[in-house]
């Protein structure tokens, strides 16, 4: 399959007149991607090396707010530059763009040229090395669910995202025909990225109308993760260009099923998985069993990796398939954490708590925390749970709010152990402040609600 350049293949496209544009790009604290766009020429000739950014776009909320209580990042410290360092091992042709490729740049600070510690990327790195040094690696799949519509992003904004008419006019969970309609949209996704490098495995219906899933086949945690953003930036720009919207909001509406995106996970030692044991009735090594009891019982101290915003608590709903409840089980959806091809070399554990919000980078890095302090405290793995788990009153819930998440992150010792003190305050700014932000809006709800009646 068609992969990454080489420098030497982009300098030659470049001279040959076939890339004129690249983009020089990085995941900020959402996932989104954050960059320049260069002349070619000038990116081969000398930009490769570095490039700078302003500070404030690892401290910022979704629409470019300058939040107080960063401590990285102020107008008192004067907002100055971060360096933008290409990693030349990303460079990609970006296939439904004329003439353009990307890299994927590391985020180092200005002065020391250090990886700046609450970059995503950094904070993913540095959970592989600690992986890595236990002698492991991990790999990872992460689904990505979203919505498409009729119209595009500009006309529902426009209509003060009134008009919102999903493209299909039913469930069109796992439909040939249905699906057939959206080829339009849904088989450029798939080609492009193909041709982009990513190892596409399919696209399907989703379980709601206009609801989409894209799988790209597992690999290495950090590649998985440059998949996942750069899939979900090309969905959105191919949707658009073809004039309809695509949305990764968890839930769009009250009534509509929810988006996920589940994170499948298994750890590997020179390329075999180590997660599979014979001799287990389900065919788990007890290393798998250690890192999916970390994984479970610190799922609440890193909800808001996997849940980051106040729209992603309405997706925990009983009877969704999203789940309530931080338990395993074996092939059952209704729990947070579901064993997948038990008694198979391809035995793991799917995370299904994340939002399709969530931000690969981040949901990464805390679940390898997690099932790093598993492994290293040799936790017992409680017994799977079974039957309908969200009627299970015994099992522990996910936090129920973006408040509660908060909390938790800010009181994780595992997280702060793992991450650094720094890194974890500065995402519990971040949360406090979508928070925040909430709690000062009048919503539209309760205007209807109480308006005439109160
Ligand atoms: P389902 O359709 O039940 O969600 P799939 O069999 O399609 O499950 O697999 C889901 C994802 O799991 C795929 O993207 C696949 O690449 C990934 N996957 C398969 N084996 C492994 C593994 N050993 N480790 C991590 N991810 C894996």
């Amino acid at each position: 399959m068609p992969g990454t350049l080489s420098f030497d293949d982009l300098k030659s496209r470049v001279t040959d007149g076939s890339i004129d544009t690249v983009l020089a790009c990085f995941p900020d604290m959402q996932g989104r991607l954050m960059g320049k766009r260069f002349h070619a020429v000038n990116f081969v000739e000398t930009s490769f090396k570095e490039t700078h950014c302003c500070n404030y776009l690892l401290a910022t909320d979704l629409e470019m707010a300058t939040p107080d209580g960063y401590a990285a990042s102020s107008w008192q410290g004067g907002y100055g530059d971060y360096v933008m360092q290409p990693d030349l091992d990303t460079i990609r042709p970006v296939p439904w763009l004329e003439g353009t490729a990307m890299v994927l740049c590391d985020i180092l600070d200005h002065h020391t040229h250090a990886e700046v510690p609450h970059s995503p990327r950094a904070m993913l790195k540095k959970q592989i090395a600690r992986l890595k040094a236990l002698g492991f690696d991990a790999m990872m799949a992460t689904e990505l669910e979203f919505f498409l519509f009729e119209k595009s992003f500009d006309d529902i904004r426009k209509s003060g995202f009134r008009d919102m008419a999903p493209i299909s006019g039913y469930n069109e969970d796992y439909h040939i025909f249905q699906t057939t309609k959206e080829e339009g949209v849904m088989r450029p996704i798939r080609n492009h990225l193909y041709a982009a490098g990513l190892p596409i495995e399919n696209t399907k219906g989703e379980a709601e109308a206009g609801q989409e899933e894209l799988n790209i086949r597992y690999s290495e945690a950090l590649l998985c993760a440059d998949h996942h953003t750069i899939a979900k930036n090309a969905i959105k720009e191919i949707a658009w260009a073809q004039g309809h919207a695509a949305t990764f909001l968890p839930k769009w509406h009250h009534d509509r099923v929810g988006s996920s995106s589940h994170v499948h996970q298994s750890l590997w030692q020179d390329g075999t998985p180590v997660f599979v044991d014979d001799a287990d009735p389900l065919g788990m090594s007890e290393l798998m069993k250690n890192y999916m009891a970390g994984l479970i019982a610190y799922a609440p101290d890193y909800t808001f990796f996997l849940a980051p915003y106040i729209n992603s608590y309405k997706r925990f709903a009983k009877g969704t398939f999203a789940p309530t409840k931080t338990v395993w089980s074996v092939d059952n959806r209704t729990a947070g954490f579901r064993l997948c091809g038990e008694r198979t070399k391809g035995v793991r554990v799917e995370c299904r708590i994340g939002g399709s919000d969530l931000n690969p980078y981040l949901a990464q890095a805390a679940m390898l925390a997690a099932g790093i302090k598993g492994i290293e405290d040799k936790m017992p793995l409680p017994a799977p749970t079974t039957g309908d788990v969200y009627e299970d009153a015994k099992a522990a819930d996910i936090p129920q709010t973006l408040r509660a998440a908060t909390q938790t992150l800010r009181d994780s010792a595992m997280l702060r152990a793992a991450m650094g003190d720094d890194v974890v305050d500065h995402y519990t700014r971040c949360a406090e402040w979508e928070q925040e932000e909430f709690d000062r809006i009048v919503t539209d709800w309760e205007v209807a609600r109480g308006f005439e009646r109160a």
